[in-house]
Order: structure tokens, then C-alpha cells, then sequence
């Protein structure tokens, strides 16, 4: 199987780099790549290339280009996006809300403040992988300092109701005359539902280039202004002291443009992804038997299908998907490859059987009915003869 014959169905991992934005990064490697720090026309050039790049990011999110901050990823911009709130705050109080579904980027970097002497609070979905806002706001303590809730989930796509909760917690906040920092992990979400970081009302958003198109190890984070933060990654005074280091000029470059474009055409490929994603959900359904959905089927991301069979391992489910050609993963590609339950599926309240058995299947523009129906065929063919297989070994 070529890559060129991969069914993909893991746009929730990473997508294609797009042929307009490598081939609007490639001058940045050659002839431009000056150090946009440093002073000659060259390194102006690069300079103002990133002033151009950080204008369209915010054009996109309604932001001001100064609120926009270049990371390495979502990675990096969930860890900032939370830690720097924190520490800036850690005098006013150190307790941290977030949810239970987050991604590792977020569910970490709360660990490690709690490793540090701060509280968490874990708020549980419910079993529609829908985080209540009454929950969120009941969490929150006179001694909170952030607050943290993703905007779509990455393993079962779930849509949380960021703005109702960032209305509560600001009133909250108001209220007590201090300040709360609201963050939301939007790695998920752009290109597929609106990011507008007013319409959110939040006070920070990560965003991660990949996902939509763009380059690899490159991402942003909004810091709505004045919004108190510290910064985690230290040493030169590169985007105003709150990221230290050269920035990626030809990744930065790319990223703008995968972002205007996801934008631009975001509402057709939603539009095409909802109408695959319900055909290969009505077909999984239809030709396979004793199957769960994962999350509510509504409030969920335009290409995201994540489905439980009974008495069937996702691990060998995805080999023989792979063998058959079809790229497709059992939540976030970081617990792929070992046996761990989906930590989100728990948080919903499936068993440990069914949060191992889970397949996430995420569409993009470039996916086909035809691809869709051969998945549904080649899933059709397989999780029968996977059941037997285990049914045999357990005797
Ligand atoms: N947050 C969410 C919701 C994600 O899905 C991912 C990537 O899978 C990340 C954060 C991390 O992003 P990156 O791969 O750019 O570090």
C-alpha cells in the first residue's frame, strides 16, 4: 500500500500540509531566512513576513495582532496557555479548574502545578462527553486563578459550551473583584467550527498548525491584553518576552495561510465532512452489530466518528484497517500503540472494555463516499471475524 492509496481517516491526528501554504513557506528557507531579530534588510524581510503572519492569525480569531503569541504547537501553547496565567497569578491563588477530557497538553501541565503545591478540580463530562457550565462554575473557588475547558474534544469530538462557561466564570470573577483566567484548547476546533476569541470570551486559546493544513511544530496562542501571564519558556525577548526564542519564520508563514484558508472554506467542508461522517456512522451501524457511539451525535465536530464494538480490542481492529489501507486511530495518537484505556471514554462512563475498544474515524475535505463505503465494507468484514477470534482464545 503507497501512501498515495492510504484511506486517511485520522485528520484529528494531523493533516496534509496544503500545496499553497509549502509553497508559500518554501522562500523562507532559501533566499529569505533571515533572523527576524536581527537588523539587515534580510532579517527585515523575515520581520515583516511575521508582523504580516501574526495580522492574518488574528484577522481570523478577532484578535489583535499583539495578543497573538508563536509557539511550537499545542503542546507548547496548552502548557503557556495555563501555566502562564498561573504562575503570574500564584500570589492571588493557586487552584486550577479544568475537565477530565482534556487533552494530555492540558491534563499534565495541571499536574505539574499540582506537583508545585497548587489544587485542581477535574470537572466529568456528562455521558454525552458534554461538560455541564453549572458544573464549571461550581468548581470554581475564592482561590482560583485559571480555568480551563477545551472547546472540541480530540478523542470523541464533542462540542463544550466554552462561551456559556467563560459568562459564568467572568460573572463570577466581576462579582468578587478579582481576576479568573479563562483558557480553552482549540486545537480541534479551527477550521471545522468558529474560533472568535470574543464570541468565546475567553482570556487565552491554543491553536496548533497541523490540524488544519499547516506545518508541524507550529502553533499560537491568543493572550487576550492584560491578561496576566508569565512566561515558561525563557531567554530572549522575542514576542514581547512572553515566548523566548528565534521564531519559526517559514512554519509562522505557513500557518497564516492554512488559517485564512481553513476559514475561508470552513463552512463547505463542514458541511461535506457532516454529510460523510453521517454516512459512515448510518453504514458502521447498519452492517455491524453490537456497536456504541461514542459522544453526542449533535454537538460534535463535523468529521468526527468514534464508535465501541463489543468483544473486540481497537488494536487489532487497526491493524487490519491498516492492512486494508485505512489510516485510522483509537483516540489521541498518544495512547495509541498501548492498551490504556481511553481516559476519556472513562470520564464518560463507559467500562474498560468498551474504552479499549473504541476507533475514531476523522474526515477532511479530501475524503470520498467511496472511501467512506469502503470503510464501512472492510470494518463489515472484520470486526465479526475479530469477535470469533477472541471468543476461540477465551475458551
Ligand atoms: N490539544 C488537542 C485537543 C489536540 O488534539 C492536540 C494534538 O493532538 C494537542 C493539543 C497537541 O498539539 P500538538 O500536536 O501541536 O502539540
Amino acid at each position: 500500500m503507497t501512501p498515495e492509496q492510504t484511506v486517511y481517516m485520522d485528520h484529528a491526528a494531523t493533516t496534509r500540509v496544503l500545496p499553497e501554504v509549502a509553497e508559500a513557506m518554501r522562500p523562507f528557507f532559501t533566499e529569505r531566512y533571515g533572523n527576524p531579530s536581527s537588523i539587515y534588510a534580510l532579517a527585515q524581510q523575515a520581520r515583516q513576513a511575521l508582523d504580516e503572519a501574526r495580522e492574518r492569525c488574528a484577522g481570523v480569531l478577532g484578535a489583535r495582532p499583539g495578543e497573538i503569541v508563536f509557539t511550537s504547537g499545542g503542546t507548547e501553547s496548552d502548557n503557556a496557555g495555563i501555566m502562564g496565567p498561573a504562575l503570574a497569578l500564584k500570589e492571588h491563588g493557586r487552584h486550577v479548574v479544568t475537565t477530565s477530557i482534556e487533552h494530555h497538553a492540558v491534563l499534565h501541565a495541571v499536574e505539574l502545578l499540582e506537583s508545585l503545591g497548587w489544587e485542581a478540580t477535574y470537572v466529568s463530562p456528562g455521558r454525552d462527553g458534554i461538560v455541564r457550565p453549572e458544573d464549571v462554575a461550581d468548581a470554581v473557588r475564592p482561590e482560583t486563578a485559571v480555568v480551563s475547558v477545551m472547546l472540541a474534544n480530540n478523542e470523541i469530538g464533542t462540542l463544550q459550551p466554552v462561551a456559556e462557561i467563560a459568562r459564568l466564570v467572568k460573572e463570577r470573577a466581576l462579582s468578587e473583584r478579582r481576576f479568573i483566567a479563562v483558557h480553552t484548547d482549540a486545537v480541534q476546533a479551527a477550521g471545522a467550527v468558529p474560533v472568535r476569541v470574543d464570541d468565546l470570551g475567553v482570556d487565552l486559546l491554543s491553536l496548533s498548525a497541523h490540524k488544519f493544513g499547516g506545518p508541524k511544530g507550529v502553533g499560537l496562542l491568543y493572550i487576550r491584553r492584560g491578561t496576566p501571564f508569565a512566561p515558561t519558556q525563557v531567554g530572549g525577548a522575542q514576542e514581547r518576552e512572553r515566548r523566548a526564542g528565534t521564531e519559526n519564520t517559514a512554519g509562522i508563514v505557513g500557518m497564516s495561510v492554512a488559517l485564512e484558508r481553513a476559514e475561508r472554506e470552513r463552512e463547505t467542508n463542514a458541511a461535506a465532512c457532516a454529510a460523510l461522517r453521517d454516512r459512515l456512522l448510518s453504514g458502521i451501524l447498519e452492517r455491524v452489530d453490537r456497536v456504541e457511539v461514542n459522544g453526542d451525535t449533535d454537538a460534535r465536530l463535523p468529521g468526527n466518528v468514534n464508535v465501541s464494538f463489543h468483544g473486540v480490542e481497537a488494536e487489532p481492529l487497526l491493524m487490519g484497517l491498516d492492512l486494508a489501507g485505512v489510516a485510522a486511530s483509537s483516540g489521541s495518537a498518544c495512547t495509541a500503540g498501548s492498551l490504556e484505556p481511553s481516559h476519556v471514554l472513562l470520564a464518560l462512563g463507559r467500562s474498560n472494555e468498551l474504552a479499549r475498544s473504541c476507533v475514531r474515524l476523522t474526515l477532511g475535505a479530501e475524503n470520498t463516499a467511496e472511501e467512506v463505503d469502503y470503510v464501512v465494507e472492510t470494518m463489515a468484514g472484520l470486526v465479526p471475524k475479530l469477535r470469533a477470534l477472541s471468543k476461540a482464545a477465551s475458551r
